[in-house]
């Protein structure tokens, strides 16, 4: 009796399915809606542009209810968002979001760097938190549209581009802990300047035994905002030592595992104990978010080929040990922010470790490695070493 209750029951269920399935809307640029700003707002010029204060005009939206499916994307002027009290992102943390950034080139065109594999991590964060999955194709469609409205937001000098902040929320007003029913997807966009505006300025860190990131099992490889409220207090304690940034290491064996850097993903260049020249970055495991510039410094040394390139653990032991002994020659985090970034040491359980810059020339302020990454990257960017990494937004 039980038993064939609970299959009609499912029977039933699976034809609900496929109906809310049909009449469920795909996200459909070409229903794009423009309401365009009549109050621009205040730009600043190019020298006082600081990292996401101030944004562009307009942003995009996209919203998703499970009964009716995507709803016609729509552009209009940047404001705040009207949300009710119970939305489930404000008590439940159902968030995620990307950052890239776009680029105007010397011919004066708008370019993307690997959009594609933005849209995709933020698919892979939104199913993580059970939200719908968004079509990655359609989203960036909408995104161009919103570049091109916006074009004259993107500032032109080297080194300065658009950053764009895609992120999906839950506005489901409900206070049980279950699948939203709503979802919005929105998109704002904030005018930055070279992250080194007078060269790099290499990092130093604390390495962080007692605080963890991320563990397995965990969604450190998913940009969720529950992964970086818990950082900030970490990160402001760092500060008040003296450090820029953390070093996230998981475990305690042999020091810890060595994971990211702040919000970067780590690369060590070192002479390994077989004596071989090798460019390590931890393996995408679960606990590493897998960055689109990690991906790009990977397929770069590979494609090089004059070294070793190993995705791999490597412990703190492992890392102090190859220092003492003098075989790291560099070390640099990476992210879309700040491309590459130089480490010049850390301290770990009270002992100061200096991580070579350059071993060459001292007055230098990244390794030739890291400057060879920085310079092939941004070329690329800027369209100014050919790639298919350079999307194009035609207008
Ligand atoms: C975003 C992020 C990165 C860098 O990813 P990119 O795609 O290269 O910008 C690395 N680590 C963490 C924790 C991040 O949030």
């Amino acid at each position: 009796m039980l038993s064939v209750a609970s299959a009609s029951l499912r029977a039933a269920t699976r034809r609900s399915g496929l109906r809310a399935m049909a009449t469920q809307a795909p996200l459909d640029p070409s229903k794009l809606e423009i309401n365009q700003t009549s109050a621009p707002r205040p730009r600043l010029p190019n020298a006082e542009l600081k990292f996401g204060k101030t944004f562009a005009d307009h942003m995009l939206e996209m919203d998703w209810t499970r009964t009716a499916g995507w709803a016609a994307p729509t552009i209009r002027p940047y404001g705040p968002l009207a949300m009710d009290p119970a939305a489930s992102v404000l008590h439940y943390g159902m968030e995620c979001f990307e950052g890239m950034k776009a680029y105007i080139d010397a011919q004066g065109k708008i370019r993307l760097f690997r959009p594609e594999m933005n849209m995709a991590r933020l698919n892979k964060s939104m199913t993580r938190l059970g939200f719908p999955s968004l079509d990655g194709d359609a989203a960036l469609d909408c995104i161009k549209s919103l570049l091109r409205l916006d074009k004259s937001w993107i500032p032109r000098d080297e080194g300065f581009s658009l950053y764009l902040r895609p992120t999906a929320v839950s506005t489901h007003p409900f206070l049980g802990v279950s699948a939203s029913d709503s979802i919005k997807v929105f998109v704002i966009t904030s005018p930055v300047g070279p992250y080194y505006p007078e060269g790099f300025k290499p990092v130093t860190l604390f390495a962080d035994s007692v605080n963890v990131r991320a563990w397995p099992g965990g969604v450190g490889d998913c940009k969720v905002g529950g992964n970086y409220a818990p950082t900030i207090r970490p990160q402001a304690e760092a500060a008040g030592k003296g450090f820029s940034q953390v070093l996230w290491l998981l475990g305690h064996e042999d020091g810890g595992q060595l994971t990211e850097v702040g919000t970067m993903n780590l690369f060590i260049f070192h002479r390994n104990e077989d004596g071989e020249d090798e460019l390590v970055t931890p393996p995408l495991d679960g606990t590493i978010l897998p960055g689109v510039t990690r991906d790009s410094v990977l397929a770069l040394a590979r494609k090089w080929g004059e070294f070793k390139v190993s995705e791999r653990n490597m412990t703190m032991g492992e890392f102090t040990r190859a220092i003492d002994a003098g075989r790291v020659h560099e070390a640099f985090g990476c992210g879309t922010a700040v491309v590459v970034s130089p480490i010049r040491g850390f301290q770990h359980n009270g002992t100061t470790y200096t991580v070579p810059l350059n071993k060459e020339d001292p007055d230098a302020g990244a390794g030739k490695l890291t400057q060879r990454f920085w310079d092939e990257i941004t070329g690329i960017q800027y369209g100014r070493i050919p790639s298919d990494w350079s999307v194009v937004v035609d207008e």
